[in-house]
C-alpha cells in the first residue's frame, strides 16, 4: 500500500478531520515534535542536547554521588526550558478531543508535563519515560518537589540529596538502561490494541518497545495517522501521512 501523503495543510486538515469524525475512539501518541512549539529541545535530534552530552545511563547514577551530582547539576541547567512551557497547539488540540470523549487517554514518551498542563487528567496520560517535573526515591518511590531537592542541593555545595530511607533521588523519568515503567506500558498496548484510530505524533518511531504501539494499532485493524516532519519507517502502512508543522495542523481542533 502506497501512503496518502497530504499535499498541502489544507487537505491535512481536511482528511484528518474525516478520520477523527469517523471514529470512536481515538488514541494519540506522542513525541518530542509536539513540545518544540513549547519550547522544550529535541534531545535526540541531530545536534541536540544529547548529541553532544553522553546522557547519565541509570547504573552510573546508581554507582555514583559524583554522577547523581552531575545528573542533578544538568536538571537545573535545563530547569527554565520546563517551567516556562506552556502547552502548544498539538496539546490543546488533543484535550479538546479529551474533553470530547473522542481520546480515552494520551500515550507519551516526553518527560515535560504539557498534556496534564494542557488538561488530561494525570491518570490520563501514559507516560513511557516518565516524569521531569517532580522526583523520585528510586528506593521506595516517595516523591520529592524539584524546589525542595534544588534547595538541598545548593546548601550541600551541589551535593545531590538521598531520601530519609537512604535510597537516592532521581527525577521521576526513564533513564537509559533503566526498566521501562511495566504499568505504562500495559496501558499503552492496551489502549492501541482498543482503538479505531490511532495518531502518532511528532515521534520519529525509532525509540523501541514504544515504537511497537502504532504496529499494534495497525494489527488490530486501527486506521494509523502519522504526523511527523521527517519520514518514518511505519509510514508506508499508514493510512495518512502529514509532515506538515503539528500546530498549524491540529490548531483547528482546539475547542473555543
Ligand atoms: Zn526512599
Amino acid at each position: 500500500m502506497i501512503a496518502m501523503i497530504a499535499s498541502d495543510l489544507n487537505t491535512a486538515v481536511e482528511r484528518l478531520r474525516a478520520l477523527i469524525e469517523d471514529s470512536e475512539v481515538v488514541v494519540p501518541f506522542t513525541g518530542a515534535g509536539i513540545s518544540t512549539e513549547s519550547g522544550i529541545p529535541d534531545f535526540r535530534s541531530p545536534g541536540g542536547l544529547w548529541t553532544k552530552t553522553r546522557p547519565i545511563p541509570f547504573d552510573e547514577f546508581m554507582a555514583s554521588q559524583d554522577m547523581r551530582d552531575e545528573a542533578w547539576r544538568r536538571r537545573f541547567v535545563m530547569d527554565p526550558h520546563f517551567t516556562n512551557a506552556k502547552p502548544g497547539r498539538g496539546h490543546l488540540a488533543l484535550a479538546s478531543l479529551y474533553r470530547l470523549g473522542k481520546v480515552p487517554a494520551v500515550i507519551t514518551q516526553n518527560i515535560d508535563n504539557l498534556h496534564q498542563a494542557s488538561g488530561v487528567s494525570p491518570g490520563d496520560v501514559v507516560e513511557l519515560h516518565g516524569n521531569t517535573t517532580f522526583a523520585t526515591c528510586v528506593a521506595c518511590g516517595e516523591r520529592y518537589e524539584l524546589a525542595w531537592v534544588k534547595q538541598r542541593f545548593d546548601a550541600e555545595g551541589g551535593r545531590a540529596p538521598d531520601c530519609a530511607c537512604g535510597g537516592h533521588i532521581k527525577t521521576a523519568t526513564v533513564s537509559f538502561g533503566q526498566a521501562m515503567p511495566e504499568d505504562a506500558m500495559l496501558r499503552a498496548h492496551e489502549l492501541a490494541g482498543a482503538c479505531d484510530l490511532f495518531m502518532s505524533i511528532g515521534s520519529s518511531l525509532v525509540v523501541w518497545p514504544a515504537a511497537g504501539f502504532p504496529l499494534r494499532a495497525k494489527q488490530q485493524r486501527a486506521r494509523l495517522v502519522i504526523v511527523n516532519r521527517e519520514p518514518t519507517e511505519f509510514d508506508e502502512m499508514a493510512d495518512l501521512v502529514i509532515r506538515n508543522e503539528i500546530g498549524d495542523v491540529f490548531g483547528p481542533f482546539i475547542a473555543q
